[in-house]
């Protein structure tokens, strides 16, 4: 059973109420105002006349904006007549006047309209409530303000924006986004087809590393080729990317950046063609100086010329430096062209890395090598091409270490994988190199390692090999007192 009010009490609760209040007849068109609070004389624009008995519209300017507004509450009004239901305008220009009318205040309002029935359910006047949320529009404001900055500055740059949300499988792109991936104007797409532009042969790779940054909540950055959906041609992207996470730790959406490097690729492609075009005229020479040299190695040796002999050993010394040059020049040409295949056939590793010392230990002096008993365990991969990461890591370990420190090799086994490791007593890395040194062309660059000669091509060259074999490569290291390079190869149980 409801409870009488105390009389007056109602009254006097409404007009106290912080928020501005107003009654109004339901007699559309002229919505007679019946009553208000003190807190809607203050923001309207006619503070201190009784209105009490004029119409609703009476307390608007007479002016064009607010004619729009006024439109939208009469239909606003009509509708709560007509359904009996309460009705809310989200966002409403009313500003608010001085004291004197003179000046305004821009200010923005959430109206919420709702029925007062009489006793036969009709509706007979209409409660209007009022919130001020002046403050929520230009937070609003500022925000597109900031995005449209945002979207200026990465539009010049020539980035382009995407945000994918992943509980609706959507994605959002910015205008050079949409244009770098050939999205006609108006057309909306889904992650799925946005994943299906890139080229199959990088989609793979691609993914995982997006898998990866959002299992990890790190970030990816990779580069591929897409194919536009509007059948233009094909570019390369560098695409780079962060998921974010709800209360709960799932990742709803994932937010990045993109750029067109296509030009950056083919001048690329113009110095590895010729690097590859002067690697192979090189070869030529180089094979006949290298029969030259041994052939007159063998008369040095015969007629016991000594200083020829010795001579002849240095040159035969910087021709395997040069040849090994020229080779790793073509690996990385090849390696960039995508034309690395694997030999693969199925050897015992620890024959292959007994191999790989002798080698080192035969043709050049200064290597002191422990290799640490190995157990027998075959592996399928390319024999060649992990020696040639065996006898990379070595020279390193003892390239970057004062002559006559010595270097180790062990294997581990691990039980689907095999690991092997190259462990130094030398000049170490920096945490903050660790991760690059396995980079194209990088070198550390300190007072230790300038005078050291190297290109910075094969902890690259090895990292690429052993991701192909489906290993894993890194390094421990301290810096001043040594490190370990390790690989792992998958066994072939
Ligand atoms: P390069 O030796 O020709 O410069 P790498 O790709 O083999 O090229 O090595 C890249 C960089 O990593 C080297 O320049 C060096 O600074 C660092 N590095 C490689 N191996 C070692 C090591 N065993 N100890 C310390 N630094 C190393």
């Amino acid at each position: 059973m409801a409870a009488h009010l105390p009389e007056g009490l109602f009254e006097s609760v409404f007009h106290q109420f912080p928020y501005p209040r107003i009654i109004i007849q339901a007699d559309s068109p002229k919505f007679t105002i019946v009553t208000f609070n003190e807190k809607f004389q203050e923001i309207s624009y006619t503070k201190g006349r009784d209105l009490v008995g004029s119409s609703m519209w009476d307390i608007y300017p007479e002016d064009e904006a607010t004619a729009a507004v006024k439109q939208q509450i009469r239909q606003a009004l009509n509708k709560v007549i007509i359904t009996g239901k309460s009705v809310t305008l989200d966002s409403i220009r009313y500003d608010i006047p001085a004291v004197n009318n003179s000046t305004v205040t821009e200010s923005w309002w959430q109206a919420e309209y709702s029925p007062i029935t009489g006793t036969s359910g009709e509706v007979k006047y209409l409660l209007c409530a009022i919130y001020n949320i002046t403050q929520q529009e230009s937070d609003k404001k500022e925000l597109e303000k900031a995005r449209d900055m945002l979207a200026m500055a990465m539009d010049a740059s020539g980035l382009g924006g995407w945000a994918a949300d992943f509980t609706t499988g959507t994605i959002t792109l910015s205008e050079s986004a949409r244009l770098l991936h050939g999205v006609p104007a108006g057309q909306n797409i889904t992650l799925e087809q946005l994943l299906q532009t890139i080229a199959p042969e990088h989609r793979e790779r691609a993914n995982q590393a997006v898998q990866q940054a959002v299992d990890n909540k790190t970030s990816f950055s990779e580069e591929f080729i897409i194919h536009p959906i509007n059948g233009s041609t094909a570019r390369w992207v560098k695409s780079t990317g962060k998921a974010y996470y709800n209360s709960e730790g799932k990742a709803i959406y994932m937010a990045g950046n993109m750029l067109d490097i296509t030009l950056q690729k083919l001048e690329e492609q113009r110095k590895y063609d010729f690097i590859t075009m002067v690697s192979h005229e090189l070869k030529t020479p180089l094979t006949v100086l290298k029969s030259y040299v041994q052939m007159l190695a063998v008369r040095a040796k015969k007629t016991e010329d000594s200083f020829t002999a010795v001579a002849l050993d240095k040159l035969h010394s910087q021709i395997r430096k040069m040849t090994v040059l020229v080779n790793s020049f073509l690996n990385v040409s090849r390696l960039e062209a995508g034309r690395t295949e694997l030999d693969n056939t199925s050897f015992l590793l620890d024959d292959l890395i007994r191999e790989k010392v002798q080698e080192l230990v035969l043709t050049t002096k200064n290597y002191d090598i422990y290799l640490k008993p190995c157990p027998h365990l075959p592996v399928i991969a390319d024999r060649e091409k992990i020696g040639q990461v065996i006898i990379n890591l070595l020279s390193n370990a003892s390239k970057y270490s004062s002559p006559g420190r010595q270097v180790e090799i062990s294997c581990q086994d691990e039980g689907a994988m095999i690991r092997i490791n190259v462990k130094d007593n030398g000049v170490g890395i920096k945490v903050s190199d660790k991760a690059k040194i396995f980079d194209r062309f990088y070198r550390v660059e300190n007072g230790q390692t300038q005078v050291i000669p190297g290109i910075g091509i094969g902890l690259y060259l090895c990292s690429e090999i052993i991701r192909q074999h489906q290993g894993k490569i890194g390094v421990d290291s301290v810096l001043g007192k040594g490190s370990t390079f390790w690989f792992t190869l998958p066994l072939s149980k």
